[in-house]
Order: structure tokens, then sequence, then C-alpha cells
């Protein structure tokens, strides 16, 4: 029976890639940050055999050991807020010395294979590449450049420190699935950074649009892809977009208006001057300015080949994202 390691357990995305994994039959010993979270993935799984440990990407304690009998590293543990922190080194140095206690006891295990939770992030911000050209697996984000933000440079590095780490220790096969934002059901109500978006645009918290892309995956698909990877022999050494379609924030503010026309979704998108006004105020408002007049559009084609599926459409995604949203909102007010 093949025994995967799956870190940040108790994520948005990491529910799902475990329920896909225990559906398949995988054993699976999982990693939480706190011990808390334990018993909230225990309550979710009741029937699993489920092991558990804590770790920390910060810290060593734990890690060496912590993957000897598993066949499969799926690291998918990173931190991921949306607004930008005071020190970019507080997203970087989790997101890649996390990654590299991974690699290590992941290779201290005599692990060959390793699915990495990237991101579009990692892809889609290129110097010098034509600003309106699409981007693919073949562009890098240059993490030195100055549109990038905390955490796009932290998800690039993580990637990088990966694919370098198997450069030196070629009996590890890597595969990186590269997100771009992920909406869709949630596995239960706590649920990160992607679907708090879609809180904010249908609660009037976001009067004006930004005016930029936005490339988006259905968690499903997502989490199939990872669980997928693991025996599909033609992902091996590969990178892989995860992006049903890119689309305007002011479209996907649409969609939601479509579904429930009661909800205050912006109304339009903000100017660019206005952003980049607010961008000598506010860090988070300086990042959205670094996007202006860039597609981040993100081509999905590799992985729809290679894996043999259609993602699910965005729009389906989002909805899902707004029933789950609405229906933690009713429940918290009883
Ligand atoms: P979540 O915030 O829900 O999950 C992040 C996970 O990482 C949590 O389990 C969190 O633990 C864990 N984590 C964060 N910091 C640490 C730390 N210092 N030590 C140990 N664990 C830590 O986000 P998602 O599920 O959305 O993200 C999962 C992965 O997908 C990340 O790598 C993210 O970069 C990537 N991704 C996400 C996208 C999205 O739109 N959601 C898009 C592209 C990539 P805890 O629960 O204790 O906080």
């Amino acid at each position: 029976m093949t025994k995967v390691f799956l870190t940040g357990a108790s994520g948005f995305i990491a529910k799902h890639i475990l329920r896909e994994l225990l559906e398949k039959g995988y054993d699976v010993r999982a990693s939480v940050r706190s011990d808390g979270r334990k018993a909230e993935l225990e309550a979710m799984f009741p029937n699993a055999v489920l092991e558990f440990v804590s770790l920390d990407l910060n810290k060593d304690d734990g890690w060496q050991n912590s993957l000897m009998g598993c066949d499969v590293l799926v690291h998918t543990a990173s931190p991921f807020p949306l607004t930008e922190p005071k020190d970019p080194q507080d997203l970087i140095r989790p997101a890649v010395d996390g990654t590299l206690r991974g690699m290590r006891a992941a290779r201290d295990a005599g692990i060959k294979r390793v699915i990495l939770t990237s991101s579009c992030a990692a892809i889609y911000k290129q110097a010098g590449k034509a600003k309106m050209s699409p981007s693919d697996e073949t562009n890098w984000t240059s993490p030195d450049d100055p549109s990038v933000g905390a955490y796009e440079a932290s998800k690039t590095l993580a990637e990088r420190a990966a694919w370098d780490f198997v450069a030196e220790h070629p009996e590890i096969a890597l595969t990186t699935i590269n997100p771009g934002a992920v909406f869709g059901p949630p596995m239960d109500s706590r649920y990160g950074s992607s679907l708090e978006l879609v809180e904010q645009l249908m609660t009037g918290k976001v009067p004006m649009a930004p005016p930029m892309d936005m490339v988006a995956v259905d968690v499903r698909d997502v989490a199939r892809m990872h669980v997928a990877a693991i025996e599909l022999d033609a992902t091996k050494g590969e990178r892989f977009a995860a992006v049903s379609g890119t689309y305007r924030f002011i479209e996907m503010g649409n969609m939601l208006k479509a579904w429930d026309p009661s909800l205050k979704t912006p109304g339009r998108e903000a100017p660019a001057w206005l952003l980049r006004f607010m961008g000598l105020i506010s860090k988070d408002a300086r990042a959205l300015a670094g996007n202006l007049g860039r597609t981040l559009a993100v081509s999905g084609t590799k992985a729809e080949k290679t894996f043999g599926f259609k993602f699910i459409p965005v729009k389906d995604a989002i909805i899902a994202s707004a029933e789950a949203v609405r229906t933690n909102k009713m429940q918290k007010a009883g």
C-alpha cells in the first residue's frame, strides 16, 4: 500500500487532497502546524485511519524521521495571506525553508516521489516577457522584479528551491502543481484566503474592482491533479499550471451578480491612476498596481492534455464558493 505524507493538512486545498487520497485508498500520514487542528480532521474523516505529526515550516523540530515509512511527499503547506506582510521574509522564509525541510526529510526517508503545491504566482511575472502575452509552464516569475509581491516571491523561490534540490538528488521525481486563484466548495467553514476574496466581492467590501486579470481554478481539480500525479509517469519532472480560465475581477463580480442580483458586487473597475495613487499609501494597493498593463493569463492546456480531463468552469467554482460563504454566514448568525 502506497503511503503518502501530506503537509499542511488543515488547509483549504489540502483537505480536498486528503479526501481524494483516502477515496483512492492511499495510507496517509498528515502534518498539521498545531495539535488543535488534528481533531478537526479526525472529525471530518471519522472512518479513516490517519496518522498525524505536528510540524512548523519555520522550525526543525520533528522533521527528522517524520517521513520514514512513507513513499510519497505531497507538500502543500505555505503561508497564504491576502495582505502584504510588513517584512516579505515573513512569507519567503517559511515557504522556502519549509520546502527544503520537507525535501530533506523526503530524501532521508528514501522517498522517490514528491508533489509540490506551487502557484501561477511562480509563472506569470517574468521580467522582460511581452506584457500582454499569456504565460505557460516555460515562464518563471522574476522574484526581484519591483512588481512582484511577497507572496509571489515566496512561491517562486520555494518552487525554485525544490527544483534545485532534485537537480542535486536526481533519484527524486518532482512534479509541481501551479494553481491560479483556487475557488470551489470548501470542506468546512475554515476556508482561508481564496474564499475570503469571494466574500469580499459579495459583500460590498470591494467597491471598485482592481483593473486586472485573475487566473482561476476549482479546488476539486487542484486536488485531483495532486493525487493523479502520484501515479502518472508523464508528470515526473514537470510543472503544471492548474487554470480553468482567466477573467477580469469585474467579470468574477458579474458572475456572482448574475447568480444573486441582490449582492453588492463591484459596479466598475477602479481607474489605474487611483490604484497608483493609493499605492503611495498602501502596500496592498502598491502590489496590485504592479499588475497594471500586464496580462496575468496563464494557459491550463498542458494539464488538460497530460491529465486527460477538462477543468471545471470558473463560474461553477465561483458560485460553489459563494454558496459556501452564504451558508457559513447564515450558520454563524444562528
Ligand atoms: P490555507 O491557508 O488554507 O492552507 C495553508 C496551509 O499551510 C495550512 O495548513 C497552514 O496551517 C499551513 N501553514 C502555513 N504556515 C505554516 C507554518 N509556518 N508551519 C506549518 N504549516 C503552515 O491555504 P490554501 O489551502 O489555499 O493553500 C495551500 C497551498 O496552495 C499553499 O502552498 C498556497 O501557496 C497554494 N496556493 C493556493 C492558492 C489559492 O488560491 N488558495 C493559489 C495557488 C497556490 P494552519 O492551518 O495551521 O494555518
